[in-house]
């Protein structure tokens, strides 16, 4: 465990992270269960890794964007590596969360850009994926930017946590809409994420009304 340590650290140092794999950064907790532990990297975006979520005329440039590497809980109860796309004046703030998250052992399904489902987020959204940047509009509303198209918003395990019209539509169409029961990767107004959430000035659309949107979560509250 110590040589791992140090041999971590001497390849932080090297620059070549990935020459000891994650699941041997280990912690204990208090309990003394072995872990992994949390992990996360900040860096520019290259046009490259967001062929379809970005392009020329977007309302924020790509250098004002960040690509986040965290670590988050999976739904089977192991440590995974995602990614999200931010804003970069919140990327502390997102990674804070996500560090918090991960130590409340709160359950996301998958964490990869929205570039995988070439930026459509119906499909995202039908594979419970959790994504922050796409240069789109808002969903079902033609010409208004989405406050996900300025890196300023995430969407967390849609199908736990659906989108609902005003006109009672749900989204993804095969989400639970049952918010009594407390199921894994369900999104409470007392519970972790929110309070995770509030922490760093960031509302919750499970807080609006006439439209409820129980996965987002944004800079604006909007
Ligand atoms: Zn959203």
């Amino acid at each position: 465990m110590r040589r791992l340590w140090i041999l971590g650290v001497l390849s932080l140092l090297a620059g070549c992270r990935l020459l000891i794999p994650q699941s041997e950064l280990l912690a204990l907790t208090p309990d003394g269960v072995r872990v992994v532990q949390f992990t996360s990297d900040i860096s520019p975006v290259v046009p490259e890794q967001v062929p379809h979520s970005w392009r020329p005329g977007c309302p924020v440039p790509l250098e004002d964007l960040r690509l986040l590497s965290l670590t988050f809980w999976g739904f089977d109860d192991r440590a995974h590596q995602g990614e999200l796309v931010v804003k970069a004046e919140y990327a502390e703030g997102i990674v804070a969360v996500m560090r918090t998250l991960y130590a409340e052992q709160f359950p996301i399904q998958r964490m990869e850009l929205v570039d995988v489902f070439a930026g459509d987020d119906d499909a995202s959204m039908a594979a419970n994926n959790t994504s922050a940047f796409n240069c789109r509009e808002v969903s079902r509303r033609p010409g208004v930017w989405s406050q996900h198209a300025f890196g300023t918003a995430i969407d967390i395990n849609p199908v736990q946590n659906p989108y609902i019209l005003r006109d009672g539509t749900v989204l993804p169409p095969q989400a639970v809409t049952d918010r009594a029961t407390p199921v894994p990767g369900l999104i409470s107004a007392d519970g972790a994420v929110v309070r995770a959430f509030d922490e760093i000035g960031w509302g919750w659309g499970g807080n609006w009304t006439g439209v409820l949107d129980y996965q987002h979560f944004s800079a604006s509250g909007r």
